[in-house]
């Protein structure tokens, strides 16, 4: 790990604001209920536990089973026959007309989800969410040691919105759908991210690329994992690189496990189960590789993933292509 190019930048951030941090340690990543309670989601959305590493030691080999909202091979099928439609539609829709984007900057619409003006009820400061994209920035630029992608991100709006209704964001209620119905906004291009304490100890979930646009479109993210927030371990901002990267039609490196074609990115070795905190030489599967701890799309502490490989920024790129651009 001591090679990772950027750690040192942004460990030093993270000392910037550890007095903020101690300071508000009672806020809202204490109190969530265990990892352990996870709701089903609806297909295609892609929810992740905050910290089930104590669930996982218990379930040693069966991690995947303690996450509802992985998506099974079946769900994986669908969704790459999907995907070859999509490039369909837009190859006919495309003839003679404009080209495919070599370099993408996405808006970025941040809608804080609040249930009073404390910071516990969500009123995290806009610097976090400054930091937030400057983090984004880094990782999907390559300059935190992994592959450049396409893509940039240009924050537009920051929403704040007190309603105790929506809070916290519970994932698959009627009041989520309640929350992104009224509030999403852009067009598929548009990154609309939802800020607030959330459901079941979980940091974050996302929506994959659909055909049609759909208001439930979008990523939600724990607000105390926000770079300088209060979610230990996790607190980095890369829960929001994560669930970008799902919303970009990246599975996670260990979708699938170790056979077939597992996440469908050919430069991620395949994993049989999520990664937890920082493993040294990991190695869960016979072929090729050793477990990409560090990647962005598996599940360790921010502090331990750095990177997307070029595989994966080629799929985000076709994806965009297909499903989100203009
Ligand atoms: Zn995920």
């Amino acid at each position: 790990m001591g090679l990772r190019p950027n750690l040192l930048t942004r460990r030093t951030a993270g000392v910037a604001t550890s007095t903020l941090a101690l300071l508000v340690s009672t806020a809202a990543v204490g109190v969530v209920p265990a990892a352990s309670a996870f709701s089903a989601a609806p297909a295609g959305v892609c929810a992740e536990p905050a910290d089930t590493h104590a669930d996982a030691r218990v379930a040693k080999g069966g991690h995947a089973k303690l996450d509802p909202n992985h998506l099974t091979a079946k769900q994986v099928r669908e969704r790459e026959a999907d995907l070859a439609t999509a490039q369909r539609e837009r190859a006919n829709f495309r003839t003679g007309a404009v080209a495919p984007l070599a370099t993408v900057t996405i808006p970025v619409v941040v809608h804080v989800i609040q249930e009073n003006s404390t910071r516990a009820g969500g009123n995290i400061p806009d610097s976090l969410i400054n930091q937030q994209i400057t983090v984004l920035n880094q990782a999907y630029a390559g300059s935190t040691g992994g592959a450049a992608t396409a893509f940039s991100f240009q924050l537009t709006k920051i929403n704040r919105v007190t309603n105790a209704s929506w809070y916290p964001i519970v994932q698959g209620s009627s009041a989520e759908r309640s929350m992104k119905t009224s509030l999403r906004t852009g067009g598929k291009n548009t990154l609309n991210m939802y800020l607030g304490e959330l459901s079941d100890g979980l940091l974050g979930w996302a929506t994959f690329p659909k055909r049609t646009l759909d208001k439930m479109d979008g990523v939600v993210v724990l607000n105390e994992s926000l770079p300088g927030g209060t979610a230990t371990n996790y607190n980095q901002g890369d829960t929001g690189t994560h669930e970008i990267g799902h919303w970009l039609n990246l599975y996670h490196t260990f979708q699938g496990g170790c056979s077939g074609s597992g996440d469908s990115v050919s430069d991620t070795p395949a994993e049989a189960s999520p990664a937890y905190e920082c493993p040294t030489g990991r190695d869960t599967c016979s072929t090729a590789g050793k477990d990409p701890i560090t990647n962005f799309m598996d599940y360790t502490y921010d502090s331990c993933m750095y990177q997307f490989t070029a595989g994966q920024a080629s799929r985000m790129l076709t994806a965009w292509n297909a499903y989100r651009a203009a």
